[in-house]
């Protein structure tokens, strides 16, 4: 039986995979992090929610920018049948590894639920016991919509919605190639609590506070949680929601996490990351059509990013270069191109144009929302020629 490797949607939800489309999506990156040069990076670095988009990134940028060895957290499922062949994460996490120790660099993966204790312990054994002892730099880019405390055992479900008012406004179904208008709830007091549970900074705290007790941070480690705040555009329903509340909590466990690091010298930083098309992203109400606005002025502008663009230039420039821009409470800011003032002037003008006969054409950035979104599942990727692989050869690559 032939592998199905069929783009699939189900609402916003990309189904289907294209395995070795991957791989090269994979190589492209590395591509351009290595057309940007090389930069001076610590060598050991550990990232939580390492498979895919911004923890991907930020892993390839690492290590084909600064030559770090690398130890990569998440949680993916390998093939079973040709019908299913797992998910993206699984080969980004299998194709970046191949990649890396092809120069020589440790990328070791670890596949399983971050939240948990056993990961946890897991991984700080690995790291006393084989990767030096230390590492210099913790980033925690996990997105999820459920997680099971370890402490009580209960399992906490995320809900993407409003606070103290409902949101009325324009959406799209990307399956149906749809546009409509869209309405989301307010949250009752319990959801914006367990949003806060599984999104907000606890489980990066535990982390932080193990790796610390282990002894496994380097003197002058930095710890980094991407965030994101928007601005009027998209407020009622991220910043004003259930998804900013999250993220304030990220803000406060910076400084609880930055007290703990004090003893060594250590960073812990909040990152507001700008507005990229990923799978997390794409299932969030309205900001699909946010991004066709967006995006088209930002590539009006030149500086329209991708989460690999994005994250070479953060650590590149910012973290381990000389150009950072903090705000008033010390968050990195690299989301400072997309909040311009005349870039959100001129998205809002252009979105409050966006309608059914247009969505979809080059009024916005139609396309490129698209290609981006299909590569996240290894297709439309550039320079990829079809490769003939069977469900013996995938299951046979390991993570
Ligand atoms: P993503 O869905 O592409 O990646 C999430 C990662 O988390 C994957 O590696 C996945 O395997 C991992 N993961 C999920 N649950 C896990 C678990 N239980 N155990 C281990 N790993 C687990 O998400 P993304 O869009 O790259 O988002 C990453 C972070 O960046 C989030 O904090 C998000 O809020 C933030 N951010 C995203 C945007 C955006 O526009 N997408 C903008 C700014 C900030």
């Amino acid at each position: 039986m032939a592998l199905d490797i069929q783009p699939k949607m189900r609402g916003n939800v990309l189904m289907g995979i294209n395995p070795m489309g991957l791989k090269q999506e994979i190589q492209n990156q590395i591509n351009y992090v290595k057309s940007q040069g090389t930069y001076e990076a610590p060598k050991r670095v550990l990232i939580l929610g390492a498979s895919s988009s911004y923890g991907l990134a930020t892993r390839i940028t690492l290590a084909f920018g600064g030559g770090a060895d690398t130890i990569g957290v998440s949680y993916e499922n390998g093939p079973r049948t040709e019908r299913n062949l797992g998910t993206p994460g699984w080969y980004n996490n299998i194709f970046f590894k191949e990649a890396a120790e092809a120069e020589g660099l440790v990328a070791k993966n670890f596949v399983g639920d971050a939240f948990s204790d056993e990961m946890k312990a897991n991984v700080i054994e690995y790291i006393q016991e084989e990767f030096g002892g230390k590492v210099d730099l913790v980033v925690y880019s996990l997105a999820t919509g459920r997680r099971t405390d370890p402490e009580t055992g209960e399992t906490y479900r995320s809900s993407i919605k409003a606070i103290g008012q409902t949101v009325e406004g324009p959406d799209i179904n990307l399956e149906k190639e749809e546009f409509y208008a869209g309405h989301l709830e307010a949250a009752s007091e319990e959801e914006i609590e367990a949003t806060v549970k599984v999104m907000g900074g606890e489980d990066w705290y535990i982390w932080m506070q193990a790796l610390h007790e282990a002894g496994v941070l380097a003197e002058g480690a930095k710890t980094f949680c991407y965030s994101y705040l928007g601005d009027n555009l998209n407020r009622s329903y991220y910043q004003d929601g259930t998804l900013g509340r999250a993220k304030a909590d990220c803000d406060a466990k910076a400084e609880m996490i930055a007290d703990i690091l004090a003893d060594i010298n250590g960073e812990a930083r909040v990152i507001v990351a700008t507005a990229v098309t990923t799978k997390a992203s794409a299932v969030i109400p309205f900001f699909p059509v946010y991004c066709l606005g967006l995006y088209k002025v930002m590539e009006e502008e030149g500086t329209h990013e991708t989460p690999i663009m994005h994250q070479d230039r953060i650590y590149r420039t910012m973290v381990y270069g000389d150009a950072p821009e903090y705000d008033e409470v010390g968050r990195l800011r690299p989301d400072s191109w997309e909040l311009r003032p005349e870039t959100q002037a001129k998205a809002e003008e252009l979105i409050r144009q966006i309608d059914a006969e247009n969505f979809n054409t080059d009024f916005t950035a139609w396309d490129t929302f698209m290609h981006e979104f299909l590569n996240l599942n290894g297709f439309d990727v550039d320079h990829y020629e079809h490769e003939e692989v069977t469900l013996e050869d995938l299951q046979a690559l390991e993570p």
